[in-house]
């Protein structure tokens, strides 16, 4: 995402869609399980996120894009969690914009009462918590401000997060996340710098997917058969599935290497049996990567409901 400083953010609209509830979407990859948990979905500019996505080339990439965007063209941003639970593994990837102000996009304090939703043991069963990268609409309630101090959200999980990307943000924090949302799992011995392709379990592992951010990485899940993907902010808009070249200029530390990765991994999801997960993809959230010929295109996947 943009940072801060940026004056496109003068562009941004902040009208949020909160959600409710009722409304989480729960998906099965064999074994596991995947809910989505919600802090809002938000309307913004394309142009203020990615410069080249023109209205021109919207109207030509096709009607399975109208989930994705209003009437009149503007981007549906969606900021959610994914709760996966695999066996009685429970981890969390990425948290949202979260408490914290100012920040370029709004969070949203609802998102605690969404968690707790999805969470049949509460933010005390969370083991562990993926950070995708260090941007502050993805680790935004890896704490929650209690008084003068940032608390941690999930007492008894180990915050995991690339040692590329902890290094490059220790290095240049412009976003201002450390010390409200790293520091206090550091200070406590709970954040774990790892390699891009760790394994957190038999079923979910970390992919490198660098370019977005230095050390940015995606999460894959292998259960009985069946894998999903998870983008983290490889993606930011399924568009970009059928124009990997759009990169989102204002917060791609490196617009090459974030298209090379997107190539890469669309190479890999084409035609597969691999559910999709956006990471700011907006209700269907998931979907294939599918190649006919008009090109290459995203089948939202809304699943029965997993009782
Ligand atoms: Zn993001």
């Amino acid at each position: 995402m943009p940072d801060g400083r940026s004056s496109a953010e003068q562009r941004v609209e902040r009208v949020v869609h909160h959600e409710d509830p009722a409304d989480a979407l729960r998906w099965r990859v064999g074994d596991v399980t995947v809910t989505r948990v919600p802090e809002g979905v938000i309307e913004i500019s394309p142009r203020w996120l990615m410069p080249d996505l023109t209205r021109e080339l919207l109207a030509g990439v096709g009607d399975w894009v109208e989930s994705y965007f209003t009437a009149e063209g503007r981007m549906l941003l969606s900021m959610h969690s994914f709760v996966v639970e695999s066996g009685d593994l429970v981890v969390v990837v990425d948290t949202c914009v979260g408490g914290h102000t100012p920040r370029p996009l709004p969070g949203d304090d609802g998102f605690g009462t969404r968690l707790e939703q999805a969470l049949p043991g509460g933010v005390e069963s969370v083991d562990v918590v993926v950070c995708t990268h260090l941007h502050f609409d993805h680790v935004g309630w890896n704490t929650r401000r209690v008084g003068d101090a940032w608390v941690p959200t999930f007492p008894n999980a180990r915050y995991l997060v690339s040692e590329e990307e902890l290094r490059a943000t220790r290095a240049d924090d412009g976003m201002e996340v450390m010390e409200p949302s790293v520091t206090p799992r550091a200070e406590r011995g709970l954040l774990d710098a790892v390699a891009p392709d760790h394994h957190i379990d038999g079923c979910v592992r970390l992919v490198p997917s660098a370019g977005h951010s230095p050390g940015h990485v995606c999460v894959e899940i292998e259960s009985a058969g069946e894998r999903a993907l998870i983008t983290g902010d490889s993606f930011h808009t399924p568009v970009q599935f059928a124009h990997p070249e759009i990169s989102a200029t204002y917060a791609d530390f490196d617009p090459a290497a974030a298209t090379t990765t997107r190539e890469r991994l669309i190479d890999e999801l084409r035609d597969s049996a691999t559910l999709v997960f956006g990471t700011h993809f907006a209700p269907p959230t998931a979907g294939h990567v599918r190649r006919s010929a008009g090109g290459t295109w995203f089948e939202g996947w809304v699943p029965d409901p997993v009782s």
